[in-house]
């Protein structure tokens, strides 16, 4: 057994085998209709759940954090039906190139001036952009172990100490999109990882040390169907019928 599977097996021990194979399975992908048939856009059902769950409203204020290649984005723009603003935000220049690219294809050309497509670390949005937004999003860089196990199945260059130092970055950028939220504001948190220092760590920690600032979003009765983990919600493959894998967890500005 290398590490991965070590790990993964003591983390998910009724389930690892059968969240192994279906992690391995090709992903099920499907076809969204964005802005009333205007254009298609190829997406995992789950990634789809999870730009959902933000709640958009017509007329607010929202941030993308971590915006590229743009799906859960246009979902953003969609519910605006068209008044207020989104603000897609993507530190790679050339991930950027590729945001802009499904924006324009995608967007109907009298909603485009809605959104700003922007180039900062999210890190900064907090300190430059304090108590903006009604709506973040913040889809975090992650392990992206489903991804990585294409590329090689038994996932041989796994290191715990990869993921832990990937929350640390998480946990830097969630404290950012906090502060950039208006009081009262509306933070939605996903990351496409299994790791539990990435999920509900990331989330524990937040509420530990901010919990004068942040709870929970007590109202969840749009997410009751989802698998419940401690802090937050999974869409994982093995149970989904193969989408994700996605966790998200829903908090608000107090
Ligand atoms: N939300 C996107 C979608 O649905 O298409 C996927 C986002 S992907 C999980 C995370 C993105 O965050 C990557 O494009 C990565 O380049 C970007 N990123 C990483 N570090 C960042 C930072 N400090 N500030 C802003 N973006 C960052």
């Amino acid at each position: 057994m290398n590490a991965f599977q070590e790990f993964y097996s003591k983390t998910y021990p009724d389930r690892w085998k059968e969240l192994e194979r279906a992690l391995l399975r090709e992903s099920e992908k499907s076809v969204r209709d964005c802005f009333g048939g205007h254009a298609n856009y190829v997406m995992d059902q789950a990634s789809i759940r999870a730009g959902l769950a933000l709640g958009v409203r017509p007329g607010d204020l929202v941030l993308d954090l971590c915006a590229a290649p743009g799906g859960k984005s246009l979902i953003l723009a969609e519910a605006l039906e068209g008044r207020g603003s989104l603000t897609a935000n993507e530190l790679s220049s050339q991930r950027r190139r590729r945001l802009k690219e499904v924006i324009s294809t995608h967007v109907p050309g009298n909603l485009q001036s809605l959104i700003l497509v922007t180039g900062f670390d999210g890190n900064q949005f907090g300190l430059r952009k304090k108590e903006s937004y009604d709506r973040v999003l913040l889809d975090a860089p992650c392990s992206s172990e489903r991804h990585q196990m294409e590329a090689d199945p038994s996932m041989t260059e796994w290191k715990e100490s990869r993921s832990r130092q990937l929350s640390q970055r998480q946990y830097s950028l969630i404290c950012s999109a906090l502060l950039s939220l208006k009081p009262g504001g509306t933070l939605l948190y996903s990351t496409c990882s299994i790791s539990p220092f990435e999920n509900d760590g990331v989330i524990e920690r937040l509420l530990t040390r901010k919990g004068d600032q942040v709870r929970l979003d007590p109202e969840t009765g749009d997410l009751t169907d989802l698998e419940k983990s401690p802090f937050g919600f999974r869409i994982f493959p093995d149970r989904s019928g193969g989408s994700g894998p996605i966790f998200l967890s829903r908090l608000l500005r107090t």
